[in-house]
């Protein structure tokens, strides 16, 4: 079979390109991401995430927000052979583009934006078209899943950030987010939107994962889930392989549909990998291992990016 082209909900190689630590070019650097096996691999379509760390919260957060979003786009003007920006519906036209990788710029953790709505549309400008509102703590506008005894809605900044962003088109991501936030995002949305990196709670029961009434709601909004790869959420002990990836889309296929699974690596963010699927240049295996698990051509498409594809032509303008 001709492999499907590929969109990743996320992946968090950005932050070591910023850190001068790798050039992203090179697949002998070490990571987990590089243009030359993404390519290879048949990824169109790459949401990089600009990940604040813990020690730049809260005071440095926008400054450390920035100097990442300037670093994507300085890695996307250095290699324009290699890689282009998408920021809206013409540019999702362009994929899969035969020699280049589409890139969407993603932000994990609204600390970004301080307290300022304002900020939201600063980081669109410079074209940032993906918002994770919380990463794992509790920040101005809701509770990251570390919060698990608040139980807490969005805070009204947060209520206004999601209208802002369905306004201006801008994906919100879910994936970090404390389960009453994950309602009340779905209550509020007037678009559908994404898990990028997270998987079924059901077959691992980690807060990061999506319990099967929570798949369920986001197919009924239309929103779709990146499977992450981290072993930890894929099992609850022992190393995972690749299999135990196949097994969290198979069953959220089966719960939600298959038009709600996708794909959220989480390369370079994850410092264990499931066997057999240890680097972006993997994918291929993955694809195979999906039509023998009896998903059809068109099935596996769906997963691979066309779902992705489909939440990204609703949202963006
Ligand atoms: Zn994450």
């Amino acid at each position: 079979m001709k492999y499907p082209y590929i969109i990743d909900g996320h992946c968090d190689s950005l932050i070591h390109f910023v850190n001068g630590e790798r050039t992203l070019q090179d697949p002998t650097e070490g990571g987990q991401w590089d243009t030359p096996r993404a390519r290879s691999a048949g990824v169109a379509l790459q949401f990089l995430a600009a990940y604040i760390e813990a020690e730049y919260k809260p005071f440095m957060a926008t400054a450390r927000g920035l100097q990442l979003i300037e670093g994507a786009l300085r890695f996307l003007t250095d290699h324009p052979e290699q890689v282009f920006l998408v920021i809206g519906k013409q540019d999702l036209k362009r994929i899969p583009d035969p020699g280049r990788i589409g890139i969407l710029l993603s932000v994990e953790g609204g600390e970004i934006l301080g307290q300022n709505l304002f900020m939201l549309d600063i980081i669109y400008q410079l074209g940032v078209r993906a918002l994770g509102l919380t990463w794992n703590q509790r920040n101005a506008l809701a509770d990251g899943v570390g919060e698990a005894d608040t139980r807490s809605r969005l805070t009204n900044l947060g209520q206004e950030v999601v209208l802002r962003m369905n306004t201006l088109g801008m994906l919100i991501d879910v994936s970090h987010l404390n389960e009453e936030g994950f309602w009340h995002v779905l209550d509020l949305s007037k678009a559908p939107v994404a898990a990028t990196h997270s998987c079924a709670k059901a077959l691992c029961n980690h807060p990061r994962n999506l319990s099967d009434e929570q798949l369920r709601t986001l197919a009924k909004h239309k929103g779709v889930l990146g499977v992450n790869f981290y072993p930890q959420f894929l099992k609850e002990s022992g190393p995972a392989t690749r299999e135990d990836v196949v097994r969290h889309i198979c069953h959220i296929a089966e719960i939600a549909g298959v038009e709600t699974v996708g794909l959220g690596s989480d390369f370079d963010g994850i410092s264990e990998v499931p066997g057999g699927l240890e680097h972006v240049g993997e994918y291929s295996y993955l694809m195979d291992d999906l039509l023998k698990a009896g998903f059809s051509v068109k099935e596996v498409e769906l997963i691979a990016g066309g779902n992705f594809m489909r939440l990204l032509s609703d949202v963006l303008k």
